[in-house]
């Protein structure tokens, strides 16, 4: 039941937002820190590769690799903590780099056998979608999402406690945001807390409250994520980076639309 309300309320916040001019924002949570440690750490750029921020090469749309995947593309939609559709996803769909929708197949296709699809959140997030967040980040008195993603959090601390940043490994290209959906009810399994919540309970490894099932189902996308060569981190149970990232050092700004 109360999965049911929750989505009620945000199909209401929804219906709300959609009259709303947008504004401000950057974005995003908690893989901010692990953003500015790849930066810091100064990885080595794969040989011969684009390093050009507004070149698309090397990028494919994510359904001509995975036409099995179910897109839900949040910041296209009103439906995310900014309340408004995100600057630079102009249309509905996912890009990603080559290699990284690549190994998403792997996953898709061992999912499918398995009785599950790939529901996509977000991929590839282009620069001025993050300086969306960080505005929003900054204008603490709009608090209109408050309470379907950040109930117990005061704005105010979104930077310091690296929900926002001013960097995020999706501008790379090869990270995704994700969940499975079990094909046979149609629904999203059940991992506990949704996507964007801005807590602890985001956590992969959190167990506090969550029932087995649902700390099951964080680790069975987890095992699978990381057999097919993605890793994890620390904040978020639904956030992928390829391994092998095919641009470490590259924040790209070309926008979300058809190549
Ligand atoms: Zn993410």
């Amino acid at each position: 039941m109360k999965s049911i309300r929750y989505f009620a309320s945000l199909l209401t916040l929804s219906v709300l937002m959609a009259g709303l001019a947008a504004s401000c924002a950057p974005r995003p949570i908690a893989s901010s820190s692990a953003d500015v440690k790849s930066v810091a750490e100064g990885r080595p750029v794969a040989e011969g590769r684009s390093q050009n921020a507004a070149d698309p090469t090397g990028f494919v749309v994510l359904t001509d690799v995975v036409p099995d995947v179910l897109l839900e593309i949040r910041y296209y939609s009103t439906f995310n903590f900014v309340g408004t559709r995100v600057d630079g996803y102009e249309e509905p769909i996912a890009l990603m780099t080559r290699e990284a929708a690549q190994a998403l197949k792997g996953v898709s296709d061992e999912m499918i056998a398995r009785g599950y699809r790939l529901k996509i959140w977000d991929t590839y997030r282009p620069q001025v979608a993050v300086d969306h967040f960080c505005r929003w980040g900054e204008n603490v008195t709009d608090t209109l999402t408050k309470q379907w993603f950040y109930p117990y959090l005061d704005k105010d601390v979104v930077f310091d406690q690296g929900y926002i940043a001013r960097r995020s490994g999706h501008s790379r290209g090869s990270v995704v945001d994700l969940t499975l959906v079990d094909m046979k009810s149609g629904r999203d399994i059940d991992m506990g807390y949704g996507f964007d919540w801005f807590g602890e309970e985001s956590h992969p490894d959190w167990t506090k409250g969550l029932t087995e099932e649902q700390i099951s189902n964080r680790m069975m996308l987890r095992d699978v994520m990381l057999r097919h060569g993605f890793k994890p981190i620390t904040e978020e149970w639904w956030h992928f980076v390829l391994v092998n990232e095919p641009y470490p050092d590259t924040y790209f700004t070309f926008p979300v639309r058809r190549l």
